[in-house]
């Protein structure tokens, strides 16, 4: 349930209001807007069907929330979330774009991969460190020497870092060297990662899973706030369908869908989304149209011999061209990068 207050109501009015429902147990989560204070209620379900607010001072109306996810629901929260990954805003005005290989290879590929995003204006450097493989027999990453390699390549150039968590058991050593945690495709409803996830500090990129309704996305989110961790972001990278020519289907709706019901920022990853090269750019630019707050993009100094992904991985020249071509479809939907 939502309480709404009146754009009359005093601070006490609030106070009282906020007394009165710790007194029973739940709990509340403020959202202060220009106008209005909501109060988001969460807690045992039977005492929040016979709560009677309206009649409290300075109490506007109750909204009940029949969706199961709360935090995470733009009822909840009305304006934009905006997520401060040590100084780099996702979800405000400006598009920010996060690249790099799919995997760290050496220090050589990751360092070559860095400065050629960052001068082309990318903001954060991606890369796994842990990989998530169908096949036991393919490369699995390098592991904590991997994230060495990402933080002091990201570092060199000016970066932040963005890198994949498979275990729970690794998210300390993780968040010693990322900005952001990625939760990745397979893992969106790894409730116990999600869960260990909420008591993280830094930001997590929770990634659609590859048969996730829209509605299993965001309740996957909602595991990780109400553990207390807020600073979630959305990542679309396509589902699986019927068609083959594409890696996945990339679904641009579910971008304008996650805007319309949670105010938490959506990253759209186009090289996942469709897992070819010639497609990259075009997905990258109807993302933005559609909405995106940020983009991912995998580029590799030499995608030919990457060692996964390579027929997704723009090359440092086609990232520079993709760059320099999201400027005008950014600023036609009011939005800058
Ligand atoms: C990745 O970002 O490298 C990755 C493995 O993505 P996904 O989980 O979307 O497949
Ligand atoms: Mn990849």
């Amino acid at each position: 349930m939502i309480v709404v207050m009146s754009p009359l109501a005093t601070k006490e009015n609030l106070q009282d209001v906020i007394k009165k429902l710790e007194s029973l147990n739940l709990r509340t989560h403020l959202s202060t807007g220009d106008e209005r204070t909501i109060v988001g209620v969460i807690g045992d379900k039977k005492i929040i069907a016979n709560l009677e607010m309206e009649m409290m001072t300075g109490v506007e109306k109750t909204v009940r929330i029949t969706e199961k996810y709360k935090l995470v629901s733009r009822d909840f929260h009305p304006q934009d979330t905006v997520i401060d990954v040590d100084g780099v805003e996702i979800g405000g005005k400006e598009i920010v774009v996060m690249a790099g290989p799919c995997a760290v290879e050496s220090l050589e590929q990751v360092r070559e991969a860095a400065r050629a995003v960052k001068e082309a204006g990318a903001k954060i450097l991606r890369g796994g460190a842990f990989k998530p493989r169908t096949s036991p027999y393919d490369f699995q990453g390098l592991g904590e020497e991997g994230l060495k390699i990402l933080r002091d390549a990201a570092d060199e150039f000016g970066l932040k870092v963005v890198t994949e968590v498979v275990d729970r058991e690794d998210i300390p050593m993780i968040e010693e060297y990322a900005d952001i945690l990625q939760v990745g495709a397979r893992n969106m409803q790894n409730f116990q990662m999600l869960k260990a996830l909420g008591s993280a500090k830094k930001p997590v990129m929770l990634k659609r899973g590859l048969s996730a309704t829209i509605s299993e996305w965001l309740n996957a989110a909602e595991y990780i706030m109400t553990g207390g961790n807020e600073n979630v972001m959305f990542c679309e990278r396509g589902i699986r369908t019927y068609e083959t020519f594409t890696r996945n289907t990339m679904d641009l709706s579910a971008i304008a869908a996650i805007k319309e019901l949670s105010h938490l920022p959506i990253v759209a990853d186009p090289s996942h989304g469709t897992g070819r090269r010639p497609m990259v750019a075009p997905m990258a630019r109807a993302s933005i149209a559609v909405g995106a707050d940020a983009l991912m993009i995998e580029v590799h100094p030499n995608p030919e011999r990457a060692w996964s992904d390579g027929n997704q991985s723009l090359t440092p020249a086609q990232f520079k061209d993709l760059m320099a071509n999201l400027g005008d479809i950014a600023k036609a939907v009011g939005r800058t990068i």
